[in-house]
């Protein structure tokens, strides 16, 4: 047990003192009877501010450590709101496993009002050193990359952006504050897709945002505000109410994970796998440096000799479904779901192969999980030796 465990169950704002409900009340309005002219409470219109949002975004900034937090309607705003800190000629070095809609924005949208940026592998920080042009304003990485979880070292990122005057942005989701805390390693934003383990459940979407300094809340507060992308109160509830249990979740999801992991390696039906849990994964030292585990994410290629199609659709417990960090397990081809704005050949350098398969290890019974798995690599197996079947008899 340590603090935080008390911090998700109690927040910051802890229930309601009007009424002594133990919980945040919804307040599901748009606007606030102001006292006169020149007299108003802390509320005015609730793009502005509304109660049950502030509670959320108290508790996230208590749980990353920062000065700050906004809750906007889903990762992809609090994504955006954050490119949004940067102006025409500024050039970004991006992670290049970075979440596939972040790579979209920026070509969809952000490129087209004069931001620039390169993708680049920053768990080499050497080559993130080289790639400092004057024009760099900034540096925006994942760790563990998405889907490959490739471990960016962010100390060493942190320090470089202070060196160079940039800004340094983090997407924490496949962490959470719970596991890792990239302010208290000196970068200046982190940023969540509360849809995934904050909400925990595959019932809502959101996005967090949490900054370090007074300067960049202000700035943050005029993008927020004005450009709008807020949380609802009835979804600001539900992360609240999912966050009550994510250190309960996240101790399960890592303890199915590491099990999994370790059985699939050793499959006869895995070509390779990614999970930095394994002493030899790249990264591994740094990511026990840099978090308190390694997350619930494994990724891995399935063997030739194992048919792709049929290996899918023999799962039952593992929905084949795009997201990540609900209760329940789920599965995605990176190629064709979360990484399709890629190009062929930019996946194939990365290593986003088709027969890459992508698990979120959810809460279930963990030989119930295995048990699932070993059915379907059955099925595969079958499938593709009846093919070879057919194509090898004469009629
Ligand atoms: C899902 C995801 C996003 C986008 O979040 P939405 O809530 O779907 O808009 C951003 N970053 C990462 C790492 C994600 O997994």
């Amino acid at each position: 047990m340590a603090a935080i465990d008390t911090l998700l169950v109690h927040g910051v704002v802890d229930g309601d003192e009007h009424t002594g409900s133990v919980n945040v009340p919804i307040y599901q309005t748009s606007t606030y009877r102001l006292r006169g002219l020149d007299t108003h409470g802390p509320y005015v219109y609730s793009r502005v501010s509304n109660p049950t949002r502030s509670a959320l975004e108290a508790l996230i900034t208590e749980m990353e450590g920062g000065t700050a937090g906004y809750a906007f309607s889903s990762g992809m705003a609090a994504v955006t709101a954050a490119l949004l800190l940067f102006k025409a000629g500024d050039k970004l070095l991006v992670s290049d496993n970075v979440y596939g809609g972040t790579v979209r924005v920026l070509d969809a949208v952000l490129v087209r009002f004069g931001l620039r940026y390169e993708r680049i592998d920053t768990s080499d920080l050497a080559l993130v050193r080289r790639s400092i042009t004057p024009d760099v304003a900034g540096i925006y990485v994942e760790t563990p990359g998405n889907p490959l979880l490739s471990i960016t070292d962010l100390e060493g990122i942190a320090h470089i952006c202070r060196e160079h005057g940039l800004l340094s942005i983090v997407d924490n989701t496949f962490m959470t504050p719970y596991l890792q805390r990239p302010l208290e390693m000196g970068i200046d934003v982190v940023l969540h897709s509360a849809t995934k383990y904050l909400g925990g459940h595959s019932d809502l979407l959101a996005g967090l945002l949490v900054v370090r300094s007074q300067e960049l809340a202000a700035q943050m507060n005029l993008i927020k505000t004005n450009t709008g992308g807020v949380l609802d109160p009835f979804d600001s509830w539900l992360v609240l109410r999912g966050i009550k249990t994510l250190a309960l979740r996240m101790d399960r999801h890592q303890q199915n994970a590491a099990a999994l992991a370790g059985w699939l390696r050793g499959h006869d039906a895995v070509a390779r796998i990614y999970y930095p849990g394994f002493a030899d994964f790249p990264g591994h030292e740094v990511q026990k440096r840099q978090a308190s585990g390694f997350g619930a994410v494994i990724s891995f290629v399935l063997k030739e000799g194992y048919d792709l199609n049929a290996f899918y659709a023999n799962l039952k417990l593992f929905a084949l479904a795009t997201s990540l960090g609900g209760v329940e397990s789920l599965i995605a081809q990176p190629s064709t779901m979360t990484h399709a704005a890629l190009t062929q050949k930019e996946r194939e350098d990365l290593g986003i192969v088709d027969r890459l398969v992508r698990l979120s290890v959810g809460i279930e019974d963990c030989d119930m999980l295995r048990q699932d798995l070993e059915d379907a690599f059955r099925a595969s197996r079958q499938a593709h030796e009846s093919a070879v079947e057919r194509r090898n008899s004469p009629c």
